[in-house]
């Protein structure tokens, strides 16, 4: 017999009842991408499947714009869920010649600072998608600027849109290939020079009210040393926190943690879900996070308790 609960429907969602609302959370994920950059859910069908998978805090953070979140919100005001969210980004940056990813958490995405700092990095990306597709150009592999700008659409282009052009033209058998081969770190296509610096992009953040999260950071495949620096130098631009538990990762937790603590940085936690079918892992697939660390999310339980005082 198959005992498996059958997958809520949309209407079984929306009837869900709210969590009180000075519950603590059991499920936070605080990194999450929707089809305003490059996941492949809307906003919408990301709420609803965070409160399938019964999230109760849920940042969404698309690349270098809050569309996504700005959505996702004006739905939760006419169809509430059980589900809070805080106001984000992830904002690309250049360090030491890579590229680096900050999250902003709980900015307002309406502040000068912030629309300056979304405006500068859609003209970055539109530059960037410009040079990749020279590049590409050069290599036989015509029109991807344009076909990456088609199949973007609306949302913020970036080097996956360029994958899902060059397989379905045939320049290459899969999305991985075309990283591995083209577009992944320093390939051809992995163009840095329109970055605007770290310490730029922390003070746009701050100074839209947001904390800067350090993203992901064993995905930059630094030395032990240079993740060091790169923590250190995070902190002393203005950075208040790093993610610490983040999708895909297995097993380096303590050491994240360990840096985080050593540096008087708060710990954030993340799934990176892109969407289904992309092989990324799932919205709240996260590990506990280690012992000893500080929540950044806590800024925002205080924020809900003081509200329903
Ligand atoms: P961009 O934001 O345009 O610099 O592109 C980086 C994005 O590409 C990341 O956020 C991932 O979503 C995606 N990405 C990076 N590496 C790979 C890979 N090897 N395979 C598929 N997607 C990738
Ligand atoms: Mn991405
Ligand atoms: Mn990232
Ligand atoms: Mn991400």
């Amino acid at each position: 017999m198959n005992t498996s609960s059958p997958v809520p429907t949309e209407i079984d969602l929306l009837a869900a009842k709210p969590l009180a609302r000075n519950q603590t959370p059991k499920r936070v994920d605080l990194h999450c991408h929707t089809l305003a950059s490059d996941g492949n859910l809307t906003p919408v069908q990301l709420c609803l499947r965070a409160v399938e998978l019964r999230i109760d805090l849920l940042a969404i953070t698309d690349h270098d714009t809050a569309a996504g979140y700005r959505q996702a919100r004006d739905y939760l005001s006419v169809e509430p869920l059980p589900l809070q969210l805080i106001p984000a980004a992830e904002f690309s940056c250049g360090w030491r010649n890579i590229n680096v990813h900050v999250v902003g958490l709980g900015l307002d995405i309406d502040h000068p600072a912030a629309l300056e700092a979304f405006a500068f990095l859609r003209t970055a990306r539109l530059q960037r998608a410009e040079m990749i597709g020279h590049k590409l150009d050069k290599l036989r592999m015509p029109g991807t600027c344009a076909g990456a700008l088609a199949l973007a659409g609306e949302s913020q282009i970036g080097r996956p849109h360029f994958a899902r052009f060059m397989v379905e033209k045939g320049y290459v058998s899969s999305v991985d290939a075309a990283f591995n081969r083209y577009l992944g770190n320093g390939k051809v296509g992995d163009i840095k020079a329109v970055w605007p610096g770290l310490e730029q992009v922390v003070d746009w953040i701050r100074a839209a009210g947001g904390v800067a999260v350090l993203a992901h950071p064993l995905k930059y495949k630094l030395t032990a040393t240079r993740l060091r620096l790169l923590v250190a130098e995070f902190k002393a631009a203005g950075g208040e926190a790093m993610e610490v538990v983040t999708g895909r990762q297995q097993n380096d937790w303590s050491f994240l943690a360990e840096l985080s603590r050593l540096n008087g940085l708060e710990a954030s936690q993340g799934s990176d879900f892109h969407g289904v079918g992309l092989g990324w892992g799932d919205l709240g697939g996260i590990a506990p996070m280690p012992a000893g660390c500080s929540p950044v999310w806590q800024r925002w339980l205080a924020n809900e308790c003081a509200k329903t005082e």
